[in-house]
C-alpha cells in the first residue's frame, strides 16, 4: 500500500493550486453573486481540467479519475462556494459518460467544444414528481422518422442557463419504453437551444455561481443521431456517471472544507477572548483536532474511491465506495463550516468572511445533488445485504 502522490500528481496539483489562488479565489464573491465568468472557464482550459478524463482525440486528457479528485479539491478549496466545482465535476462526469457510450459523430462534435471551455455539458434527470427514483421519470421521448420527439419536465437542473449562453445542453433521461422501469429509459444530448426546450431559472440558497432551473420539452425534436448509446440502456449510463461524479463531489466538498479549516485554524491561533486566544481553550482545540480526524477519514475513503473508480470503473464496491464517500465528505464539510463560523462568532455570519459560502454550498449536498443522503444509504445496504 502507498499512500503518496506521483511526482506528475504532485505538480499538477501544485501548478493548478497556484493558478486557481491566482485566477480563482479573487472572484469568489463575484462569482456568487454574478456567476462564473465564462472568460475565466476558458482561461482554465489551458490547463485541460474540464472534462479531463476524456479521450485525447476529442480534446482530453485521458487522465485518471484519482488526478481528476484532485483538480475537485482544489477548485473547491479556491470557490469553497463550490460553484465552480460544480461546474467541473459536471463536465467530467457526464463527458466520462458521453465518451465512453456516445457515438463517435456525437463524441467529436461535442467533447472538443466542452475541453476546451467552450460548451457546458450537464445532466437532466430530477423531474417534479422525485429526484431519488429514477427509473420513475415521466418524461418520454417518441420515435418520429429520424427524429425523438421529447414531452416532460426536468427540475432543479444545474447549468441550464450556462448550456443557453455559451451552448450545450444535457444528457437527458427519458422514458423509450413505458411498460418497462428502469429498463426502459434512454439518454439523449438535448442542445439546449433545440426548438422546444425551454429553460427558467431557480433561485438557490448556496453555489449561486451556477444557475439551476427547470427544462420543458414541448414537443422538442431531437435527432435520432443524439442517442447515447443504446435504446433503453441510459439507466445504466447514468448510474455510471452519478458514481464518477459522486466521487469528485465528495473531492470538492473535502477541498472546501480544508480551505475553510485553514481559515478557522488561522483565526483561532489570532483572535483572543479574556485575554486567552481561541486555540487555548481546550473546548475549541479538541474540536479543531475531531474536525482535522474526520476530514482525513473523508479524504482517504474518497481516495479510495477514486482509486477503485481507475480499476474497476462498474463494479458494485465501486459503486458503494462512491455512495459512501457522498454520504460523509458534505457532512463532514458541513461540519467544519459550520464550527468555523462559530469560531468566527459574528465575523463568521458575514459575508466578508466568506465561509458562509461553504456553509450554503455543503447544504446542497446534504438536501440532493448527485444524489440525496438516503438514496446514498440505500447503496450502501444493499450492497450489505447482497
Ligand atoms: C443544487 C442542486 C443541483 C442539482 N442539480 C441537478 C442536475 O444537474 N441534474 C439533475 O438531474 N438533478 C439535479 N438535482 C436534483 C437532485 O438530483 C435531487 O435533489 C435528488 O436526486 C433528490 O431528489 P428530490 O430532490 O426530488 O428528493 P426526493 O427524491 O423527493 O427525496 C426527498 C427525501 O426523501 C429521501 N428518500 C428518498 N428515497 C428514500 C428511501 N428509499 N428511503 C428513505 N428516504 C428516502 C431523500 O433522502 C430526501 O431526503 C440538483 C439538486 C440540487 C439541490
Amino acid at each position: 500500500m502507498d499512500f503518496s502522490f506521483s511526482e506528475d500528481e504532485l505538480i499538477f496539483r501544485d501548478n493548478l493550486r497556484s493558478f486557481l489562488s491566482r485566477e480563482l479565489r479573487p472572484i469568489v464573491s463575484k462569482i456568487d453573486k454574478e456567476g462564473i465568468p465564462h472568460e475565466f472557464v476558458k482561461k482554465a482550459s489551458s490547463l485541460g481540467i474540464w472534462a479531463m478524463t476524456t479521450s485525447q482525440d476529442v480534446g482530453g486528457q485521458g487522465a485518471s479519475f484519482l488526478l481528476s479528485t484532485i483538480a475537485s479539491e482544489e477548485i473547491a478549496r479556491a470557490d469553497f462556494s463550490m460553484a465552480t466545482a460544480v461546474l467541473f465535476l459536471l463536465e467530467s462526469g457526464w463527458g466520462y459518460v458521453l465518451d465512453k457510450y456516445g457515438s463517435k459523430n456525437l463524441r467529436e462534435d461535442i467533447l472538443p467544444r466542452v475541453t476546451a471551455g467552450d460548451w457546458f455539458l450537464g445532466i437532466a434527470s430530477t423531474e417534479p414528481s422525485g429526484g431519488s427514483d429514477v427509473a420513475g421519470i415521466r418524461t418520454t421521448a417518441k420515435k418520429e422518422g429520424t427524429k425523438f420527439v421529447l414531452g416532460g419536465q426536468k427540475i432543479y437542473i444545474s447549468g441550464v442557463l450556462e448550456a443557453l449562453h455559451w451552448g450545450g445542453g444535457h444528457l437527458t433521461l427519458a422514458k423509450t419504453n413505458l411498460e418497462a422501469k428502469h429498463r426502459g429509459i434512454s439518454m439523449f444530448y438535448v442542445p439546449t437551444s433545440s426548438p422546444g426546450v425551454e429553460v427558467s431559472k431557480i433561485e438557490n440558497m448556496g453555489r449561486a455561481g451556477i444557475s439551476s432551473g427547470i427544462i420543458t420539452f414541448s414537443n422538442a425534436q431531437i435527432p435520432e443521431e443524439n442517442l447515447v448509446g443504446e435504446l433503453n440502456k441510459g439507466f445504466y449510463y447514468a448510474m455510471d456517471g452519478f458514481n464518477h461524479a459522486r466521487v469528485l463531489v465528495a473531492g470538492a466538498c473535502i477541498g472546501a472544507a480544508e480551505a475553510i479549516l485553514e481559515i478557522g485554524l488561522e483565526y483561532i491561533k489570532q483572535r483572543e477572548v479574556f485575554s486567552t486566544k481561541l486555540k487555548d481553550f481546550e473546548a475549541i482545540a479538541f474540536e479543531a483536532a475531531e474536525l482535522k480526524t474526520k476530514l482525513e477519514m473523508a479524504k482517504l475513503l474518497n481516495y479510495k474511491a477514486a482509486w477503485m473508480m481507475d480499476r474497476s470503473p462498474n463494479s458494485d464496491e465501486t459503486a458503494m465506495l462512491a455512495a459512501m464517500s457522498k454520504l460523509t465528505a458534505p457532512q463532514v464539510a458541513f461540519e467544519i463550516t459550520k464550527s468555523v463560523m462559530m469560531w468566527m462568532g459574528a465575523y463568521g455570519y458575514s459575508k466578508d468572511a466568506l465561509v458562509e459560502m461553504g456553509f450554503r454550498g455543503a447544504m446542497s449536498y446534504l438536501v440532493g445533488a448527485e444524489g440525496a443522503m438516503n438514496v446514498m444509504k440505500l447503496i450502501i445496504s444493499k450492497r450489505l445485504f447482497q
